[in-house]
């Protein structure tokens, strides 16, 4: 871990299999740095591509002095990915992009302005509006910030990804962080230090395919929500508080009706609903408890978060 900054910004860019934008994203990141003045650095990780991304890297890091490129040993996912960019980088103040274009690389000078202005630690980027999203994929996007601002006590900015400039000292409390599970994000707000949000556009990706399916999408879900609170398991004992109340009553119910009205017996039919019922809900909870169980375990091994196989460029 670096912890003197030796230029003034760095980007820092995740990247898996992304042959056809990579060549443009770092002209674009280039022109977008030089154009503020400043000396900066552009970390790419390769995040265990299995296409040409990697020679295209060491291609465009060659008699490139601002550029260097890690790989990593095989896919660890985008936040493990975004995570090596950080312990990586030197910068006073560090720029946060994805390398599929889709977050515009010429915002940087703006967030700078607002960062300076606002004398904010972090300016996020924050979606006005998402091009080329499907209307289910967008409502569950939605969905989930909300219910995520609802669960975890960490209040996470609705609307924002992992596109954002961030100080050093930030990176350097998250880079101390020794969580697996890496939910930036989140793990940003978390600091506490001032952020304001910058409100733009979210482009439609420049080529390629978007890596993230619906079931990483879910698991990054579960992740934002069960690494930043407990609340799944109090609204599990709510729900015990409930259940029992309710059976209570039922049952007086029953009893004083068999005791005093001589009511027969109730058929099959309700035993069978109340004992599904139940039986799901206690599935249920324990699922939720089995999710946070799971997560101590990976956890407790301590296995490093992601690990370089390669380095090239950047006087390396
Ligand atoms: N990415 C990565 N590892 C992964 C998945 C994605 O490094 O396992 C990179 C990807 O190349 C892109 C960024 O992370 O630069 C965001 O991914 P994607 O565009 O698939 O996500 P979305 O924009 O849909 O959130
Ligand atoms: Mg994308």
């Amino acid at each position: 871990m670096r912890e003197k900054a030796e230029c003034e910004i760095s980007v820092v860019a995740p990247c898996l299999n992304e042959q056809e934008v990579i060549g443009e994203f770092v002209q674009r990141v280039t022109r977008a740095c030089e154009a503020t003045g400043k000396t900066f650095e552009i970390i790419i990780v390769d995040d265990g591509s299995t296409d040409v991304t990697w020679s295209g890297l060491q291609e465009l890091c060659r008699g490139n002095r601002h550029m260097s490129a890690i790989r990593l040993a095989r896919n660890f996912g985008h936040q493990a990915a975004l995570s090596a960019g950080l312990a990586e980088c030197r910068g006073e103040q560090i720029l946060l992009i994805d390398a599929d274009l889709q977050d515009p690389p010429e915002l940087l000078a703006e967030m700078l302005r607002l960062a300076g202005r606002e004398q904010a630690d972090i300016v996020y980027g924050q979606r006005r509006a998402r091009e080329g999203v499907s209307a289910p994929l967008n409502f569950c996007y939605k969905a989930f910030y909300r219910l995520l601002g609802w669960l975890s006590g960490t209040e996470i900015p609705p609307d924002t990804g992992d596109f954002r400039l961030v100080s050093r000292r930030v990176v350097d409390v998250v880079n101390r962080m020794p969580e697996q599970n890496r939910f930036l994000r989140g793990m940003f707000s978390w600091t506490g230090f001032k952020q304001v949000p910058l409100h733009y556009d979210r482009k439609p990706r420049a080529a390629g395919t978007p890596a993230y399916t619906w079931r990483k999408l879910f698991g990054l879900a579960a992740d934002g929500i069960m690494s930043f609170s407990v609340k799944p398991l109090r609204l599990a004992s709510a729900l015990a508080g409930f259940l029992a109340a309710s059976g209570l009553v039922v049952t007086m119910w029953l009893v004083l009706g068999y005791a005093y009205f001589d009511n027969p017996p109730q058929g099959w039919t309700s035993l069978m609903v109340v004992f599904l019922f139940v039986s799901a809900l206690q599935l249920l909870v324990l699922g939720v408890i089995g999710e946070y169980i799971g997560r101590i375990f990976v956890e407790q091994k301590g296995r490093p978060v992601f690990i370089i196989a390669e380095r090239t460029g950047g006087g390396r």
